[in-house]
């Protein structure tokens, strides 16, 4: 079979489509990005706001010599600095990166690395974890996956404080798409918080113990494989978190 040569104006658009796909990526990108930007800056208002007038309530009272209540505005400004700090740390986790940026690599090897990373407080939780690899899934360029699984042992693991089981799991799905399953023993979730669960800031964990961004990132880093997660509560109780990432041949997310 002969392939006829493309003409020069053929090759143009083919190059401007190209660049336009580019672009819309980029804004999509930037739209989520813009989404979460502005809701990090909502929620670090709030503390930012109280510090500061505490801050100068407490410079009122020192003024004053009424040193109690100093006190007392000086534990709110550190309880609110204590959130925002939090948040930040949470959101540079996420951005840290584990491998390098264009490396390809089993997924099983980024599994593994998230477990043993999480074994200490899956002992101290009483959680068993067991893992299950099916052959013959292609690697994955690295991006931030290390941190999607991670969190996501986390979460299963904070919703079996009394111990349980975590079974992670990987499968083939046929087209080409490697799946990962986690599947928990813990109390699963309300069913009516199962449209907002990947929100940011939605959280059902104590102050201090969840700041709601962990899965809202998943998501963020799951689609940027094109892929995406999805989270139900399991028949037996516990719930089943699935992430499904398609076959990419080149680059990274
Ligand atoms: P955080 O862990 O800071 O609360 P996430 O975005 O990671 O934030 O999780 C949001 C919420 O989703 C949790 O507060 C919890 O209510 C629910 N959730 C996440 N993982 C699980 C799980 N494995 N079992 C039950 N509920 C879960």
């Amino acid at each position: 079979m002969t392939s006829r040569k493309k003409l020069p104006s053929e090759k143009a658009d083919i190059i401007e489509k190209a660049n336009i796909q580019r672009q819309l990526a980029d804004t999509e990108r930037l739209a989520t990005l813009g989404k979460l930007t502005s809701k990090v800056a909502h929620e670090l208002n709030n503390p930012m706001d109280g510090i500061l007038r505490y801050i100068n309530l407490a410079m009122r009272i020192v003024e004053q010599e009424n040193l109690e209540k100093a006190k007392e505005y000086l534990t709110q400004c550190r309880k609110g600095l204590m959130r925002m700090i939090q948040i930040v740390s949470e959101l540079l986790e996420f951005s840290r990166s584990t491998y390098a940026p264009f490396e390809h690599i089993r997924i099983e090897q980024i599994i593994e690395d998230a477990v043993k990373t999480m074994d200490t407080r899956a002992e101290t939780s009483n959680v068993r974890i067991l893992s299950s690899y099916a052959a013959g899934i292609p690697e994955i360029p690295s991006g931030n996956l290390f941190q999607v699984f991670c969190n996501l042992i986390k979460n299963a693991l904070d919703a079996m404080p009394d111990g349980g089981q975590l079974r992670v799991s990987t499968r083939l799905a046929a087209d080409n798409t490697a799946v990962v399953e986690f599947r928990d023993t813990g109390a699963g979730f309300a069913p009516e918080n199962a449209k907002v669960i990947f929100e940011p800031f939605f959280t059902t964990k104590d102050k201090g113990k969840g700041t709601g961004l962990g899965l809202a990132i998943c998501k963020d880093i799951i689609e940027r494989y094109n892929g995406r997660i999805t989270a139900e509560n399991a028949p037996g109780g516990g719930s089943i978190f699935t992430v499904y990432l398609p076959a990419a041949p080149t680059g990274s997310p």
